[in-house]
């Protein structure tokens, strides 16, 4: 690396931070967060920081190594790249397609380079075992962003800079630096908005890192926030609360989705949540009445059996 500042971003998670690495004689001397980067404001983990350490580590791999009878032996490139072809080549032929897995894990899913050759090599592969951290913990979101807005990675993200009202359910952006949200620094962000007079509910059946620096916390039994957002959707209907906005333009069969929320009463629902009544409704109408509110779930709402819940799979029922 030539001597200077280099100005990158950190690819260990999609929180994204800037990071200004200062290099002197061919050698990382620090790492620190970039003051100017409009996303992360010079905010940085110590997981960024730790990065000279990956680098400099005298183990890290430098080459493509292939296990021996004598142990670990380093080859040159072109020969793993032949090895490794030729195998998957004879495994797919004597087992099929899909005798092949693939996992996909950070920082591989942050870098260009990687995202722009992994999908048309699996697709080469044809594999259907194929997975990654989103197996684990965003499928069922990205099922819904399929559904709802036709690619399965437009996710909406909160605007937290810009939210006066934050309702955070089964996400604990404190511990993850927002993940899919996105967001560094957000302890920094947090506090401008309290500063501004907003306020932030958590909903989690623990509390949490960002539990507790909620305004407003509430337990809920594990797997029920369906349950939940139905009974407060329930609310917004029999309180009159629903304005679509400039969101009609590109809505349809609401009144579908008033009848679906019909029986979910906020008293229905609540043993199974272990949320008051009052509770859930008085969640419902802050929502509706705070004009720049947002609603926030992450993996604690995708982790359980309603994860998805959509026309055509199971739904719960309320007796
Ligand atoms: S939060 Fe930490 S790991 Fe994630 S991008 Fe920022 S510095 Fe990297």
């Amino acid at each position: 690396m030539e001597n200077g500042t280099h100005y990158r971003t950190c690819h260990l998670c999609e929180a994204m931070c800037g990071v200004a690495i200062e290099v002197r004689d061919g050698h990382v001397a620090s790492i620190k967060g970039d003051e100017d980067d409009p996303l992360s404001h010079g905010h940085i983990c110590p997981k960024a920081v730790a990065l000279q350490d990956l680098h400099e580590d005298p183990e890290r791999l430098r080459k493509p190594v292939r296990r021996t009878t004598d142990g670990w032996q380093e080859m040159e490139w072109d020969e793993a790249f032949d090895l490794v072809a030729s195998r998957l080549h004879r495994v797919r032929k004597e087992h099929g397609r899909n005798s092949i897995g693939a996992y996909l894990g950070n920082p591989n899913v942050h870098n260009h380079g990687s995202l722009v050759a992994t999908m048309p090599f699996l697709r080469a592969l044809g594999t259907q075992n194929r997975f990654s951290a989103t197996s684990n913990d965003q499928l069922p979101h990205m099922l819904a962003s399929l559904e709802m807005f036709g690619h399965q990675i437009l996710f909406p993200i909160p605007d937290i800079d810009r939210t006066d009202l934050f309702i955070c359910i089964g996400a604990n952006p404190m511990a993850s630096n927002g993940s899919l949200m996105t967001v560094p620094d957000f302890r920094g962000r947090l506090k401008a908005l309290k500063g501004r007079g907003g306020r932030m509910v958590v909903v989690d059946p623990r509390r949490t890192e960002t539990g507790k620096l909620a305004d407003e916390f509430h337990f809920i039994r594990p797997g029920t926030d369906a349950l939940l957002l139905m009974a407060m959707v329930h609310t917004l209907f029999e309180e009159d609360l629903v304005n679509l906005g400039h969101a009609e333009q590109w809505t349809k069969d609401v009144d579908l989705v008033r009848l679906a929320a019909m029986g979910f009463t906020p008293e229905a629902v609540s043993e199974q949540t272990g949320m008051p009544a009052a509770d859930i409704r008085n969640l419902a109408r802050q929502l509706a009445t705070t004009p720049r509110a947002a609603l926030y779930t992450r993996m604690g709402t995708s982790t359980q059996p309603l994860a998805a819940l959509r026309p055509g799979l199971p739904t719960c029922s309320i007796s």
